[in-house]
Formats: structure tokens, C-alpha cells, sequence
């Protein structure tokens, strides 16, 4: 296991395997970003490359990520290669689900087992003024189908955004009474500036607290160690849980344990770095494997205590870095 100066061991690797999306979401805005170039993206050979070097460097929780990463071609191919890949002990997915409805059984069979689905709305009308595509059905089918499949847990990302889905928060933690799935509510991060104004639309998760009282007796479920930085809740009589990440009001990156790989491959040490670790060139001209692994650890042995996103503002959205 791999240790960062501020002892947090890092094991969990975050990949992007895109930086295209087929959504436009108000908050990260990806048609304003220029297109990388085909041939600067990482090819599957090279990401299955890095997944082995990361697992023997003690790496175990490795999440596929974008842009959106059911667009990208035979995605089914890579998640057969990564799950068959030994020591990987959680493979996940985050997805908008758009085009779930008819991968779900493929992912399944290429042995994927956990799913996050992003889903801020269950207004239809909603859906396509924060996205810009008229898809709630669609994703609402893909959801269907991800639970059918028998993907567990099935999990809901909501980015909770003052204005547009505060009036919805119970609504969306009902589903837990009716659907076995996990609701996860997300501060919205100021990531980039060019997307919605942060200093408007952001609600801190304890607002959700305060209105899951009204649906009983609430339980906080107590952490274990695979779990990610959600406060972890169920209420009684229900069939799936909530998740709060207060990733703005009660920062968690004292129990970090990720780093990213962007779809042009660089490492990133933390969502909201300035720095970041070229190994696809490196990779590209026959670098040894003991030369990747030196790269990756010099970017673990940069990760920031913690980040500091007032004063140093990202200019990319989370869709080029890898959400
Ligand atoms: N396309 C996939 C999807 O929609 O799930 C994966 C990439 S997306 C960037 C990953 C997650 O990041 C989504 O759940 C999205 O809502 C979230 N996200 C994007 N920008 C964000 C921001 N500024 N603050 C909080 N979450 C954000």
C-alpha cells in the first residue's frame, strides 16, 4: 500500500475514460470546452497498462468515469479486461445513465457490479433545462433496468442546487421506500467558473438532514472502511439508504484516499490541483513500468492536505477532469 506525506493511504483511482459527453449540464458545461484530440485520449491497451501498474502498487478500487463513459466505444470490452484483472477488489461506474437502458445487461455480463447514476430531477421538464437533452425517461428506464439486471448497489447522485432542485429533496429520498437503490446527495463544488454561479446555488447537505426527519425515525448506518465519503443514513421501513457528501461544508479530504487518471492521461492528486502528472507520453515512447510507478507516486507525494478551491479556481470542469 501506497502512503501519501499526510499518511492517508491511497488506493482507490479514479479513471476518466473520455472527455466527451452527450449531456450539457449547467454546472460543468462541457460543449464549451474544446474536444481533445482522438489521438490524445488513452486507448484501452494503455489504461489496462496503468489499471496493473496501479493494482501492483497496491491500488484496488479503480471507478470508470468521464465526460460520459457509456459513450465511449466498447466500453464493454474494457470492463471485461479491468474485471478480469486480479487484486481489483471494487470496479464501479459513474454514469448519466442516458444509455442504460440498453447497456446494462452488456456491463453486467462484462462483470460490473456497481453502478452511480446521475440524476438531479425527477421533473422531466427540469431534467432537460439542467441537462440541455430531453432524456429523463430514458435514464429513469436505465435505472429500471440497472436494478433488474441485479447491479447492487444501485446508486443516484444528486448535485443538490439551490433554485432548481431544493423544492425536490423528499421526493428523491422517497425512492428509498419503494426501490432498493442508494440517493446520494452532493454539495455542488465551485469547479469551474465559466458553469452556474456557485455562490447562488449552493445548499449545504445538512438542509437535506433537517428534511429527512419528516420521513421517520432516521439511523446513521456506522462507516466501514470500503466506504467512500458519504455519511450513510436509512430510515425506517426503508428499502435503500442516503448518502450526504459535504464535500464544501465539512470537507473529507483528511480520509482521502483517491487520485485521478484524466482521459489524456494525467494523474491528478486531487480534484482541485493545479498540477498534474503527464504518464501517457511517458507510456507512449516505452517507459518502463518502474518509471510509470515513479511518476505516480512523485504525484501521491504532491496530493495537498487539503484543497483549496477559493483561492485557486479550476478553469476546467469536472467533465475534462473525470467526475
Ligand atoms: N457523465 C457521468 C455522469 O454524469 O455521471 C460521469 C461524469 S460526471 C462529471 C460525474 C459526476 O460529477 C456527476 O454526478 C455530476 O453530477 C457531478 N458533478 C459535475 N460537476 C460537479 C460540481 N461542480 N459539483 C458537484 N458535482 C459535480
Amino acid at each position: 500500500m501506497i502512503y501519501d506525506p499526510y499518511n492517508r493511504p491511497i488506493y482507490y483511482l479514479r479513471i476518466s475514460v473520455t472527455d466527451r459527453c452527450n449531456l450539457k449540464c449547467l454546472y460543468c458545461r462541457p460543449e464549451r470546452i474544446k474536444k481533445l484530440p482522438h489521438a490524445e485520449i488513452l486507448r484501452y491497451e494503455e489504461i489496462i497498462h496503468i489499471v496493473r501498474i496501479a493494482v501492483s502498487m497496491g491500488f484496488y478500487k479503480f471507478r470508470l468515469t468521464g465526460g460520459e463513459p457509456l459513450i465511449r466505444n466498447n466500453i464493454k470490452l474494457l470492463i471485461e479486461r479491468i474485471s478480469k484483472i486480479g487484486g481489483i477488489k471494487d470496479l464501479s461506474i459513474t454514469t448519466n445513465g442516458t444509455l442504460l437502458a440498453e447497456m446494462a445487461k452488456d456491463l453486467y455480463d462484462a462483470g460490473l457490479r456497481r453502478i452511480n447514476i446521475s440524476l438531479d430531477t425527477l421533473n422531466p421538464e427540469k431534467y432537460r433545462y439542467i441537462t440541455g437533452v430531453d432524456a429523463f425517461l430514458r435514464v429513469w428506464n436505465g435505472i429500471k433496468t440497472a436494478l433488474e439486471v441485479g447491479f447492487s448497489p444501485v446508486r443516484i447522485n444528486v448535485v443538490l442546487l439551490k433554485g432548481f432542485n431544493d423544492d425536490e429533496i423528499l421526493d428523491l429520498a422517497k425512492l428509498i421506500f419503494d426501490y432498493p437503490i442508494h440517493i446520494r446527495f452532493i454539495e455542488y463544488m465551485p469547479i469551474s467558473p465559466q458553469t452556474l454561479d456557485h455562490s447562488k446555488h449552493f445548499l449545504p447537505v445538512d438542509i437535506v438532514k433537517e428534511k429527512l426527519a419528516k420521513l421517520g425515525k432516521i439511523n446513521e448506518i456506522s462507516p466501514s472502511p470500503s466506504d467512500g465519503p458519504a455519511k450513510r443514513y436509512k430510515i425506517t421501513g426503508c428499502l435503500g439508504e442516503i448518502g450526504l457528501i459535504s464535500a464544501m461544508s465539512n470537507p473529507f479530504c483528511h480520509s482521502c484516499n483517491r487520485i485521478r487518471l484524466t482521459s489524456d492521461g494525467k494523474i491528478r492528486p486531487c480534484l482541485f490541483s493545479q498540477r498534474q502528472w503527464d504518464i501517457k507520453v511517458p507510456l507512449r515512447s516505452g517507459a518502463s513500468s518502474e518509471f510509470i510507478k515513479s511518476i505516480i507516486r512523485e504525484a501521491i507525494a504532491h496530493k495537498p492536505r487539503g484543497h483549496n478551491y477559493i483561492k485557486i479556481p479550476n478553469r476546467l470542469p469536472m467533465s475534462r477532469i473525470g467526475g
